[in-house]
């Protein structure tokens, strides 16, 4: 983030403000991958689950997109499912619209289906393919998904490849190793980000790791990033990994995104995961990326969190006097 975006995230908070927006454009999604939290039944925060929430189509989806990020004014749209390609004749004409506001947007999808190759060239715009591991384990997760149907519908985009590290791969040796030599190799590739699972409380699914193995993962990432460039996991956001917020009070990535659903009316709290996420177990690469920048010390004294904290509570004076 460039200085003057970070002064205007500043400003933003002090006003009461947001600076991260995130939707669920649709309840769709082709895929059925285990683990989803999109599709557990607390996502919401209430009874009905995300499959069930009345959600929009063409011209609709496009205006109330358009007006939810022009009431809020986001610098940074996360566009979420189901799968965002579900909606992808409304995705035509919404990326470039929200690229001229100036807004850096990143669409979050499986790749199950092909983008334009103008998508390519929209400034600010990330495509996040989400891949579960090597081919093997990934393709009986993710199908239709698949790594062949992937390698096709990404040629000529310029995708950031973001895996998430579950328990089950670090049982073996080198596997990370393999997944990032495997996809930093395609030249449709520009970037490797890699979360962990993050359980919700009380839940032990067979994707949660062990302390042991996420202090494993957490060295393996460090020797694999000098090797391979493109896998961008900065040294303070790995360490973040092994001392994750201790709740959503503490966490800079809770406090300052705004996560809407497919009705564009329910709110996702405390965070993107919704439901009562074990911050203790937090492995969202955006989340450890915050807390390496609130670690950072202004001038070698105040740390970036403690200006953030101040700026939240002066935030939430200002929204409840105005
Ligand atoms: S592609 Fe994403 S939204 Fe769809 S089931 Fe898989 S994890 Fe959930
Ligand atoms: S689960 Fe992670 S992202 Fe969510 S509030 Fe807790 S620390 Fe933040």
């Amino acid at each position: 983030m460039k200085v003057d975006e970070l002064l205007h995230a500043w400003r933003k908070i002090v006003a009461g403000h947001k600076p991260t927006l995130s939707i669920e454009i649709t309840r769709e999604c082709p895929l059925r991958c285990p683990g989803c939290y999109a599709y557990e039944d607390g996502h919401l925060g209430g009874d009905i689950n995300l499959r069930q929430l009345p959600d929009s189509k063409g011209q609709e989806l496009i205006a109330r997109t358009l007006e939810l990020v022009d009431r809020y004014k986001p610098l940074h749209l996360s566009i979420v499912g189901g799968d965002p390609l579900v909606r992808y004749r409304e995705l035509e004409v919404l990326l470039p619209k929200l690229s001229a506001k100036g807004i850096h947007v990143q669409v979050v999808t499986s790749a199950f289906r092909p983008m334009a190759l103008d998508w390519a060239k929209i400034p600010r715009l990330t495509i996040a393919v989400s891949i579960d591991g090597l081919q093997p384990e990934h393709d009986v997760r993710r199908k239709p998904a698949t790594y062949d149907r992937i390698l096709k519908n990404i040629v000529g985009q310029q995708v950031t490849v973001h895996c998430t590290i579950t328990g089950q791969m670090m049982k073996r040796p080198g596997y990370l190793a393999e997944f990032v030599e495997f996809w930093s190799a395609q030249d449709s590739v520009k970037r490797i980000w890699m979360s962990m699972f993050t359980p919700q409380r009380g839940d032990f699914p067979p994707e949660r790791l062990t302390g042991a193995e996420r202090a494993q993962a957490v060295d393996d990432l460090g020797r694999i990033s000098r090797r391979h460039p493109k896998l961008q996991m900065h040294e303070r956001a790995l360490a973040a990994f092994l001392n994750p917020p201790k709740s959503p009070d503490d966490c800079i990535f809770a406090q300052t995104t705004q996560t809407f659903s497919a009705d564009f009316k329910t709110q996702i709290t405390p965070c993107q995961f919704g439901g009562d996420p074990d911050c203790s177990q937090c492995g969202c690469y955006a989340s450890m990326g915050l807390e390496a920048i609130g670690k950072h010390k202004l001038a070698g004294l105040l740390p970036v969190s403690a200006l953030f904290q101040s700026s939240l509570q002066i935030g939430r004076l200002v929204s409840r006097s105005t």
